[in-house]
């Protein structure tokens, strides 16, 4: 239609996309989504999708729910705007703070709000030089996280992820941040059986404590479960063997929870899948579903008591640290998310449903690996399934891949040749069967594209 013409003329003009090749953008121009409800997103030309993404892993409630909406009402009436700075706090921050500290595991009492996922990590990494610097350790400085690991578009969320392409644009890094293999099985470890290679994983994190001398590390930081990375599940045997050297060598840990966080994996969070006990937990996306921007860090009772006690004043906040509209949608995501059962459903019902339809994409001829937890999954593309040989990089099999899922009418998200779903923790029995089908499907017509 004209409007959808000139929509697209206008985006392509002057609109700077996030994680976007410009020059393509402005010759290809973009997709322009309208509308949504449940789990389903409707684009400018009417053309309906399954988000198996839920927006950017956030959405988890689904589209459409009028109760967020009613609560960004009326907090915006009643006060649009206050900040939580030099002592003055307002009612949604405070009932968000006491709500999240009641469902998070017993030894997190604190909460720190920021705006995004990002500026949750550059908090929570200036918590932990804080901290060590106020036990008499200052020269524990090092921040250990992974390769293909995602913490955000600051300069220090970038230069705490492990994602090379990052690192190569806008200067040098935050200094202090070295990053270690990651758990990633299928791309990485298939000539080993996949428990040994956990433990391998977990022995690169000792050997690189003991390079950089265990005295000067400060805290590991992961997700539980890779998500950007491309939905790596590590091996049974990763956590613990992680978990006993950080406690061999008093390093703390961050697990960041912007995506496990909130039900993803069938539990509160991410960690406790795991059975691990963070000393920080960065927070973001499904703590308001997605509806407005709101992140934060949980703290840890070892970390709080010492930054409250010893630390005097935090020189550290945004304007928008527990953000008044946001946090009263946060509440009220937290609400429904008890009133709907949402955690539990994912764990017992959804995530095993998912894993059992999930799998059977696995007789595809171009799937090497289809996994699941919770509700994210992975399909791993392969040119020759017998090897699990990739195929040539220079062909954009995932690219190909997800354009062909929109043209099908879902929303998967490729990371080089891994296809990636995370959709909303509302799915039901039957989006889930379409979900596959359309996955199929779209994989169908891959295989024909490449056949051509
Ligand atoms: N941490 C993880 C694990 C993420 O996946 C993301 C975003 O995808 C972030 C941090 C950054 O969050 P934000 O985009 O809200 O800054």
């Amino acid at each position: 239609s004209p409007g959808t013409a000139r929509l697209k003329a206008l985006d392509s003009d002057h609109h700077l996309h996030p994680f976007t090749d410009f020059k393509a953008l402005s010759e290809e121009g973009s997709r322009i989504i309208t509308a949504a409800s449940g789990v389903y997103i409707q684009d400018a030309d009417g053309q309906r999708m399954l988000d198996g993404m839920a927006g950017l892993w956030c959405v988890n409630l689904g589209y459409g729910r009028q109760e967020l909406v009613d609560a960004a009402s009326q907090q915006m009436t009643q006060l649009p705007y206050y900040n939580t700075f030099f002592k003055t706090a307002h009612p949604p921050a405070i009932e968000l703070a006491a709500e999240l500290c009641r469902l998070a595991p017993d030894h997190i009492n604190h909460v720190f709000f920021t705006g995004s996922g990002s500026e949750a990590n550059d908090t929570m990494l200036r918590m932990v030089r804080r901290f060590w610097a106020l036990k008499g350790k200052p020269e524990k400085q090092w921040i250990i996280s992974r390769e293909n690991g995602y913490h955000g578009s600051t300069v220090a969320g970038m230069s705490l992820g492990g994602m090379a392409p990052m690192h190569e644009q806008g200067g040098p890094c935050v200094p202090g941040i070295t990053h270690i293999r990651q758990p990633y099985w299928f791309g990485e470890g298939r000539d080993m059986n996949r428990e040994e290679f956990g433990k391998v994983c977990a022995d690169a994190l000792e050997a690189r404590i003991l390079e950089l001398g265990p005295d000067n590390v400060a805290a590991f930081l992961a997700e539980p479960v890779q998500g950007a990375g491309g939905a790596i599940m590590p091996p049974d045997s990763y956590w613990p063997a992680v978990k006993a050297v950080l406690e061999k060598y008093d390093i703390l840990l961050v697990i960041d929870e912007v995506i496990c966080g909130f039900g993803r994996l069938g539990e509160w969070f991410g960690s406790q899948h795991y059975d691990l006990k963070p000393d920080l937990m960065p927070i973001a996306k499904g703590l308001s579903s997605g509806y407005l921007p709101i992140g934060g860090v949980l703290v840890g009772d070892r970390i709080a008591e010492t930054l409250v006690q010893e630390g005097g004043e935090f020189y550290h906040g945004f304007t928008y640290s527990g953000h008044p509209v946001c946090a009263a949608v946060a509440l009220k995501t937290l609400e429904i998310m008890q009133r709907e059962n949402i955690v539990e459903r994912v764990r017992d019902d959804l995530g095993p449903y998912l894993a059992k339809r999930w799998a059977t994409l696995a007789d595809h001829p171009l799937v090497g690996e289809a996994r699941s937890l919770g509700l994210m999954g992975a399909l791993e593309l392969v040119a020759d399934k017998a090897t699990g040989e990739r195929f040539d990089s220079s062909l954009a099999v995932g690219s190909m891949c997800r354009d062909t899922c929109f043209d099908t009418g879902l929303v998967m998200r490729s990371v080089g040749d891994t296809m990636i779903i995370s959709p909303p923790l509302v799915i039901t029995h039957d989006e889930i069967d379409a979900l596959v089908s359309l996955a199929r499907a779209a994989l169908d017509e891959t295989a024909r594209q490449l056949a051509a």
